[in-house]
């Protein structure tokens, strides 16, 4: 079974998410076999969803698909109180906590990726490993996402391995009990490959970690896209379940 829990239809603010427009979503989602979605909008784009009309999808469609509901929030340090408050504007399934900026700069934005020629790459990878440690430990969110974003133009660090400078966020997943999503998304990136990197994904099913699947899609043709391959890797890795989530409670779901 697949599920699919990052899905953007208001994408970056292009796109007027009306009941057509969802609907594309949730019809590519069917053609491929997902059972179970959730529309992900980032924080600073959510209120352009409408959830009436989500709300309603929901009741049309819920023999052919579970929908949820869920927000994608931008991680900054400092902004917790923020997030409490964002976080309690809907009744959302779940969460995803994800870092796009370290410290002002939107590294994997391609209009600043020219950022990673005039840094140590070492140096990059341990304070994004940092800012991602604050995250977790904030206990604010459900999902990690997109955990190694920051490979996402190709640059690796030489001094270790991205998977030993991201160990004591790993560690800190364990204790706060949240779940990493396998996000394909880098698939189509650059880098190639999914979020996390094989080895990070092996280290996750050794530390008991659960996982959930999201293909980033911020368009119906991007819908689900990669999933598969995302699918494979958690069983390569040793995964038979995924989770899902309704109003913050996870549940196990068959791959
Ligand atoms: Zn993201
Ligand atoms: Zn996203």
């Amino acid at each position: 079974m697949l599920v699919d829990y990052h899905v953007h239809a208001l994408a970056h603010g292009e796109y007027e998410a009306d009941q057509a427009w969802l609907s594309a979503f949730v019809d590519k989602a069917c053609q491929m076999g997902i059972i179970e979605m959730g529309f992900s909008e980032h924080d600073e784009f959510i209120a352009g969803l409408d959830l009436d009309i989500f709300q309603k999808l929901k009741m049309e469609r819920q023999s052919d698909i579970s929908l949820r509901l869920g927000i994608e929030i931008d991680y900054i340090p400092g902004i917790e109180s923020d997030l409490i408050h964002k976080l309690s504007q809907a009744d959302y399934d779940y969460s995803i906590g994800s870092i796009h900026y370290i410290d002002g700069w939107a590294f994997d934005h391609p209009d600043h990726k020219q950022g990673f020629f005039n840094q140590d790459i070492d140096e990059i990878y341990i304070r994004y490993a940092q800012i991602l440690l604050q995250m977790v430990t904030s206990r604010l969110f459900d999902i990690v996402g997109h955990i190694d974003l920051v490979k996402i133009w190709g640059h690796r660090p030489q001094r270790k391995k991205a998977v030993d400078y991201l160990l004591p966020v790993v560690q800190a997943i364990k204790r706060t009990g949240m779940v990493v999503e396998i996000n394909s998304a880098g698939l189509r990136k650059p880098v190639g490959e999914l979020y996390p990197a094989g080895d990070l994904l092996a280290l996750l099913y050794s530390m008991n970690i659960p996982v959930t699947l999201g293909s980033d899609a911020h368009h119906p043709q991007q819908m689900g896209e990669g999933l598969e391959e995302a699918r494979a890797a958690a069983r390569r890795a040793g995964y038979r379940t995924v989770i899902g989530f309704e109003k913050h409670r996870p549940t196990s779901i068959l791959l």
